[in-house]
Order: C-alpha cells, then sequence, then structure tokens
C-alpha cells in the first residue's frame, strides 16, 4: 500500500495495480487493449470488483467452515470432561449403554456370589472382544444363561391339605400323605397317570411343573451340560429346565428314569445321583454353566415302568410307590369321570347331549384295548368324538345350520359302527384245550399279559429249538424245565425215553415282542408235560414261577400286574410261588377277588391243577400214588 502511495503518475497508478492483480494473462491483455488512459482505469476497477467478490464469498465460507470445526471440538472436549467426570464418580466403566445395562442385570439377578463374580469376569472379557468375533457370541450367550436362570424368583406353597387333596383326589394317589415331601418315585405300566400325578401335585402346591425325558439318555452331557469349549455347546436339561420354570421351586418329573443307559460317554446316572442326592443337589455344577446351581428347593419326581431296571443306588433314595395298573371297573370310572369330558370338550362337544353307556365303554375297554393304563382308552374315545363331531357338522349343516338338540346315546353299536372290527375280539388266551399249549403270565414294562407257550415234539435228534424271540434266560429255564422232565420222568409217569430220536419245538407266539426272564419257567414245564404225556392242559389256569433243576418253584416279580393280567382274561385259577405268598397280603382285594389263587412248592403239585383229567383217572399214574403217599404223611 505505501509503495503505491508514494506513486504519483496516474499511469504507473494503473500498471502498479494491475501488475499485482492476481489475474490470468488472457484478462490481463483486456487492459492493455483500451487506447485511453480512462478506459484502462475502468478495466482494471472491474477486475478489482470482482477480486472484492471472491474475496468476500471465501471470507464468507471460511468464518462456516471455522464455526463447524468449533462445535465438533465444543463436543470433543465436552465428552472427554464427562468421562473424567465418571471416572471420578467411579461409574460406568463399561463405556456402552449396553454394557452397564448388563452390569446391572447381574447386579439384579441375586446370583450366589460365585456366579456373580463369574458373570461380571465374563463381562470384563466381553467388553475386551471385538464384537463381531466368535468369542464375543460365546459370551453373550453364556451371560444370557447365567442371566435367565432363575436365582431367587419363587412361588409361594400352598400347603393348605384340604386344597391340596382336592386336587390330587382326581388322579387315584394311593397313599402318598406321608412322603410328601420326599423323592418319590411312581413304578408302572404305561398309561396309570404316573406324569397326570405328577403333573397334578404341581398344581397341587401351586408350583411350576416341568418334564424332563430320560428316556434313551445315554450322555453324561445331557443332564450335565457340555462345557462351553465345544461350539454351540449348552447347560444339561437340568438347567434348561430351570431356565424354562423360570422360578427355584418347581416341581421337575424326571421321566423314565429306567430307561437311561451306560456307555463310553459317561454314566448319566452318576449325574442323576448328584441332582437327586440332597446333600450334593444344592452344589449342582453343571459343565455349561461351570458355577454350582442350587436344586435344594425342587421337588423331584421320577418315574419309570419298571423298578428293577432303576439304577440300585438311586433306589435306595427314592420312595417307590407302585401305581400297578387299573382295573376294568377303575376305567369305566375314569372314562365317565375324566376321560370322556375331556375328549367332549377337546372335541367342541361340551354343550351336546352325549352319553357313554356302561357297556360301550366296557366293550372299548375289551375289544379294542389291551392295556394296564388308559392311554389307548383315550385314543379310542377321541376317535369316536370325532366321528360324533363330524356326523353333527353333516347333520346340522343339511338342516340350514340349525343347532341340533338331539341326544346321541353311544352304545356298543354305535362304537362297532364308528371304530369298525374289534381289535381284540376273542379273549386273549385259547378257549379250547389243547395239548402242548400252556397259559402262564408274563409281566413286561407295559403291565401284565398272557404268555402262552406252545410245544410240539417230533422225530429229530434229540435237540431243543426255541423260537419267539426269547432271550437267553428264558432260554435257560426252558433247558432247565426239559431236564428236570427227564430226570423225573420214571416218577411222573412219562415214558422214559420221550427225548430218544425226538426233537422238541418250544415255541411263545407273538414273535414281535421280546420276551425274557425265568418267570416263564413252570408254564414251559407244563407245556412240554402236556406235549409228552398228551394231556390237554386245562384253559382257565395259568401259572408263573421259575424253576430249579430239582422242580423246586422260585418267586418271581410283578405279581399284582400278573394278577391283572389274568383278571383281564377271564383265568380263574392262577398258581404261584409258594414263596411270593406274603407279597399277597399287599395286593388289593379287588385284584384277587374271583381268581383262585394257589401257591405251589414243587413242579409235581403244580400238575393236578393244570391237568384235571388227572384228578378223575385215578387208576395207573404213579402221581396219584405219589400225591396219596404225601398226603399221607
Ligand atoms: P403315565 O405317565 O403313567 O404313562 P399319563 O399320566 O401320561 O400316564 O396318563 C395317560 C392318560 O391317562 C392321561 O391323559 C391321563 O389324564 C389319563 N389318566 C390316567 N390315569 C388317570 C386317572 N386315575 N384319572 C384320570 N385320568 C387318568
Amino acid at each position: 500500500m505505501s509503495a503505491f502511495e508514494n506513486i504519483v503518475e496516474p499511469d504507473r497508478k494503473l500498471f502498479y495495480v494491475a501488475a499485482n492483480v492476481n489475474q490470468l494473462i488472457d484478462v490481463k491483455q483486456t487492459i492493455l487493449q483500451k487506447y485511453t488512459l480512462k478506459d484502462q482505469f475502468y478495466e482494471v476497477i472491474k477486475i478489482l470488483n470482482s477480486e472484492i467478490d471472491i474475496l468476500k464469498i471465501e471470507k464468507e465460507i471460511d468464518n462456516k467452515v471455522q464455526e463447524n470445526i468449533a462445535k465438533t471440538q465444543r463436543k470433543f472436549i465436552i465428552q472427554e470432561q464427562i468421562k473424567i467426570l465418571q471416572e471420578e464418580l467411579g461409574e460406568d466403566e463399561d463405556g456402552s449403554p449396553e454394557f452397564s445395562k448388563m452390569r446391572q442385570q447381574i447386579k439384579k439377578a441375586k446370583m450366589t456370589k460365585e456366579a456373580e463374580n463369574k458373570a461380571l469376569d465374563e463381562l470384563a472379557k466381553l467388553k475386551k472382544t471385538p464384537p463381531m468375533s466368535p468369542e464375543s457370541t460365546v459370551i453373550r450367550n453364556y451371560l444370557d444363561w447365567l442371566l435367565e436362570v432363575p436365582w431367587s424368583t419363587k412361588t409361594k406353597d400352598n400347603l393348605g391339605i384340604k386344597h391340596v387333596q382336592k386336587i390330587l383326589i382326581t388322579v387315584d394317589s394311593g397313599d402318598i400323605g406321608g412322603v410328601f415331601l420326599s423323592l418319590l418315585c411312581f413304578v408302572g405300566p404305561p398309561g396309570v397317570g404316573k406324569t397326570s400325578l405328577g403333573k397334578s401335585i404341581a398344581r397341587a402346591l401351586g408350583r411350576k411343573f416341568i418334564r424332563i425325558s430320560l428316556g434313551g439318555v445315554r450322555d453324561e452331557a445331557e443332564i450335565r451340560g457340555h462345557r462351553r469349549t465345544y461350539i454351540g455347546s449348552m447347560p444339561g436339561k437340568i438347567i434348561q429346565s430351570m431356565k424354562k420354570a423360570g422360578t427355584i421351586n418347581p416341581v421337575i418329573l424326571l421321566d423314565e428314569i429306567d430307561k437311561m443307559s451306560v456307555d463310553f460317554r459317561g454314566d448319566p446316572s452318576a449325574a442323576m445321583l448328584e441332582v437327586l442326592d440332597p446333600e450334593q443337589n444344592h452344589t449342582f455344577n453343571d459343565h455349561y454353566l461351570e458355577v454350582d446351581y442350587d436344586l435344594k428347593q425342587v421337588m423331584f419326581i421320577t418315574t419309570a415302568n419298571v423298578r428293577y431296571n432303576i439304577p440300585l443306588p438311586l433306589q435306595d433314595r427314592m420312595e417307590i410307590i407302585e401305581l400297578p395298573g387299573y382295573l376294568e371297573y377303575d376305567k369305566i370310572e375314569i372314562a365317565k369321570a375324566h376321560l370322556i369330558p375331556k375328549q367332549l370338550k377337546a372335541h367342541g362337544l361340551s354343550d351336546k347331549k352325549i352319553e357313554f353307556q356302561d357297556a360301550a365303554i366296557r366293550k372299548l375297554i375289551r375289544e379294542y384295548t389291551r392295556e394296564a393304563g388308559v392311554r389307548n382308552l383315550e385314543r379310542e374315545l377321541a376317535s369316536i368324538c370325532r366321528k360324533i363331531a363330524r356326523d353333527i357338522v353333516l347333520k346340522e349343516s343339511s338342516n340350514g345350520k340349525k343347532k341340533t338338540k338331539k341326544k346321541y346315546i353311544i352304545d356298543e353299536e354305535i362304537v362297532e359302527k364308528y371304530l369298525k372290527n374289534p381289535k381284540f375280539r376273542e379273549s386273549h388266551h385259547e378257549k379250547a384245550q389243547r395239548i402242548g399249549s400252556v397259559t402262564g403270565l408274563a409281566w413286561t414294562s407295559v403291565g401284565g399279559d398272557l404268555l402262552n407257550v406252545e410245544v410240539t415234539i417230533m422225530t429229530g435228534t434229540g435237540k431243543l429249538s426255541l423260537t419267539g424271540q426269547i432271550g437267553n434266560v428264558m432260554k435257560e429255564s426252558a433247558q432247565a424245565a426239559l431236564s428236570y422232565l427227564r430226570s423225573s420222568a420214571k416218577r411222573l409217569g412219562l415214558n422214559t425215553d420221550f427225548f430218544k430220536g425226538k426233537e422238541i419245538h418250544i415255541h411263545v407266539p407273538e414273535g414281535a415282542i421280546p420276551k425274557d426272564g425265568p418267570s416263564a419257567g413252570i408254564t414251559m414245564a407244563m407245556a412240554m408235560y402236556s406235549a409228552i404225556s398228551g394231556r390237554p392242559a386245562s384253559n382257565n389256569v395259568a401259572m408263573t414261577g421259575e424253576i430249579t433243576l430239582t422242580g423246586s418253584i422260585l418267586p418271581i416279580g410283578g405279581l399284582n400286574e400278573k394278577l391283572l393280567a389274568a383278571k383281564r382274561n377271564d383265568i380263574k385259577t392262577v398258581l404261584i410261588p409258594k414263596k411270593n405268598e406274603i407279597d399277597l397280603n399287599e395286593i388289593p382285594d379287588k385284584v384277587k377277588d374271583g381268581i383262585k389263587i394257589i401257591t405251589v412248592e414243587k413242579v409235581d403239585d403244580a400238575i393236578p391243577y393244570i391237568f384235571a383229567s388227572l384228578k378223575a383217572q385215578k387208576n395207573n399214574t404213579k402221581i396219584k400214588k405219589k400225591t396219596s403217599k404225601s398226603k399221607r404223611k
């Protein structure tokens, strides 16, 4: 500026300015092209004016930029300050609202001290892990589990005995009053209401109910979970159920505890022991959860089909309650009081007038089902309800949507119309007397049943063959029965050479069902006796008992179920081992009513009851002599 002031000549002033303006040569050329000084000045002023405009705009932009920078700086500084303040106050090291929420949840969950520390450790780990890494998902899942299993939430028990009785009365609860809070085990065939009883106990107490099926569990990890090192590992069934229950004191029904099996992956019953043992279960350790979990407040109920298959150490800890199976009379009552109303409701028929006659229900029980419980009966009733519902819909639509007021009476005829041919028309055992065919009583996991044993003798090479899916124990008792008959042939009045040049074939029909156990010994001996002696066996006598080589009869299990099966099948006389006599006291009278129960100690004692004709033909048999001799004694 001072140089400019010092110039006096107007033309020099002009060139001084023009030379210093920051413009392209082309623009400056326009100045030179003007002829007069005045015009040249105009040209310079024009350029300067546009320069001023540009500078103005630049300045404006510059200001705005400055302003923005100031704002973000402000924010950054404030954030930094907040951080410092929070650190001063000792709050929220978590750095993100999500983590602080988790921390609060952990604090609120009322975990055990151990679990809480573990959860906080994991949270600290999670913060350091990149959010997209797989490790982060693993930790998150783990924390979710820790947060979701209940640590303190509890339902209040309803212990009013009146109330409990009122609910439990709906199932045949037997005598359960005194043993209420110990570890219960319901043993009985399928469909006798074990699960329903567990459910009712939970309802009566006002507790949550969870059912865990143990059938087929062979891996300890299914109970106790997998360690977190496995991808996709999870807690075991126990902890999963606790999460489902959401309370620390549910009723957990461990179904089919007798169906667990052992293999190389560890013994699940060992884990089960820990779960069920009150001394140990307050520190139940799930492999996934890693921290101890307290199961002390859980009420465990177990169920099993067969007592003998429950691991012994478990049996010792449980109060075993047998639910043996229902009589026909019970089933009719259960059907009328529970199953029919339940099925009518399920099929939307509650408001219709539908009446099941007793005779119809009896027909369903006798001819369409063969079971200890009522599961199939319920299924058949459901099937009838479906057909009634269809009939009603058809009728109402043809009547122009008018509701029918008609009363439906379900009698035997309608049952047969709806369900077609009965599945078990004849009583299970053969009515006709036949040589070489004797009725035994078997006990399977689905209750008692009749077991027909058939024997034929043919020319052969002194061989005993057995068919009908017979297990090893049963095969051995067939051998024992044969040896006994051979060694006692003379005394029993049999041809001593009966096995010479012959082959004996024992068949136990219904080959699809595997059969085993020693209790068919007496039946097989008698079937062989019948075939060898040519005497027909009585058709309404059934028997059970293990035999020894000397012809003694040893006690058997499942007496109640076997007697129920005999009753179901109209058997009038049952032979049981003498040593089972004491068990008869425990069997309800209504099961024993109408059956003649005879206890036998020796194979020989059984013969007169099965081969009735022997009593009549009182000549020439050594049997006769022997019995009379023993009588004299
Ligand atoms: P389980 O567990 O012994 O196999 P469930 O409890 O599953 O038997 O019972 C099967 C069906 O039979 C259920 O629908 C149940 O309601 C019915 N049931 C069994 N026993 C009774 C009973 N005493 N009273 C009412 N319903 C019963």
